[in-house]
């Protein structure tokens, strides 16, 4: 049985935990800005693609058909996301033409023609048979780690219960909110994986306490040079400091609670305050940049000369098959 002085020892050093960390959290917030997710374009001079992947990939956006009961209930079951990222479009199940059409752009852009986006779509089984042909990850890791994600899929639709993200075992992004940066970000994931030698491993890191900080700085550094070097959006650069910055802060907020488990509440809405904090502050330089620097700002998305009518690259492309088993 715990004494009285040892009780007042433990709420001393709870105490101290949470100072420490409300100190760590705001010595990091000023570099928030400029140090992990500063516009960092993903070097992708080589990419390793299984080639079954790509050939199966005739349409690389597929759509769910609407479903309006299906996706009132997922509207209201992500109210808490909509209110946390303080963005109505999260997990609203209905994403526009505008965000399909950004997507698409990058996907050109960035030679993702295997990649599979799922616009607010449940394919478990098409799921499975992406996993078996993506030879780009070792089988040990695809029948392992891989299975179990698409399983965890199968059973808990995000067509239901939201949740954006990037498979890297099916080499799948499945979104469920209207937020042209969060679709991006998905994409960015993609985009780091094929550049993986070993794409299987480094998902798997994934699944250790604070090694996801890595992959997500990488994925929004590239969303926010793509905004800046080639879509020449503003827009889209606010959206991105608005929504991704506090997207981080989950990540940095759940890799402190990893570390100091007393206090894994607060450091988790803290880091997500301290996301919206910076990300606005760095939105704002934005908007007054762009105003003194282009007249005309636009929404274009720039066309790869890459890849054929057919989707197939050649040869003397930077793309680099590798099957790796
Ligand atoms: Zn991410």
């Amino acid at each position: 049985m715990e004494t009285q002085a040892a009780a007042h020892s433990r709420s001393r050093s709870n105490l101290r935990s949470i100072w420490l960390l409300a100190l760590v959290l705001f010595a990091t917030l000023p570099t928030l800005g400029c140090h992990p997710l500063s516009p960092k374009r993903i070097d992708i001079t080589r990419q390793y693609v299984a080639p079954e992947l790509l050939q199966a990939n005739a349409l690389p956006i597929e759509r769910g058909k609407p479903r309006p009961v299906i996706d009132t209930i997922g509207w209201v079951i992500g109210i808490p996301s909509k209110l946390l990222f303080w963005n109505r479009k999260i997990e609203n199940h209905a994403i526009s033409a505008e965000t399909e059409q950004v997507l698409a752009g990058y996907l050109e852009e960035n030679h993702l023609q295997h990649v599979k986006v799922r616009l607010n779509q449940y394919r478990p089984f098409d799921d499975f048979r992406r996993l078996s042909k993506n030879r780009s990850v070792a089988w040990p890791w695809r029948y392992t780690f891989g299975t179990f994600s698409v399983l965890g899929e199968a059973i808990v639709p995000g067509r239901l219960f939201g949740g954006d993200h990037f498979n890297p075992f099916t080499n799948t992004v499945h979104l469920y909110s209207d937020v042209p940066a969060i679709a991006l970000h998905e994409a960015a994931h993609a985009k780091d994986f094929s550049r993986r030698c070993f794409q299987g491993t480094y998902a798997a890191l994934y699944a250790l306490p604070v090694v996801p900080l890595y992959h997500e700085s990488i994925a929004t550094s590239d969303v926010m040079d793509y905004g800046e070097t080639s879509l020449h959006d503003p827009e889209l650069q606010r959206q991105a400091y608005n929504v991704l910055y506090p997207a981080y802060g989950t990540y940095v907020g759940g890799a402190a609670g990893t570390i100091f488990p007393p206090i894994s509440f607060p450091a988790y809405y803290g880091s997500v305050a301290a996301g919206h904090l910076a990300g606005r502050l760095q939105s704002r330089r934005i908007g007054n940049d762009w105003e003194g620097r282009h007249d005309e700002p636009q929404l274009e998305v720039e066309q790869s000369t890459l890849g054929n009518e057919d989707g197939n690259i050649s040869d003397d492309e930077r793309l680099e098959y590798q099957v790796r088993e």
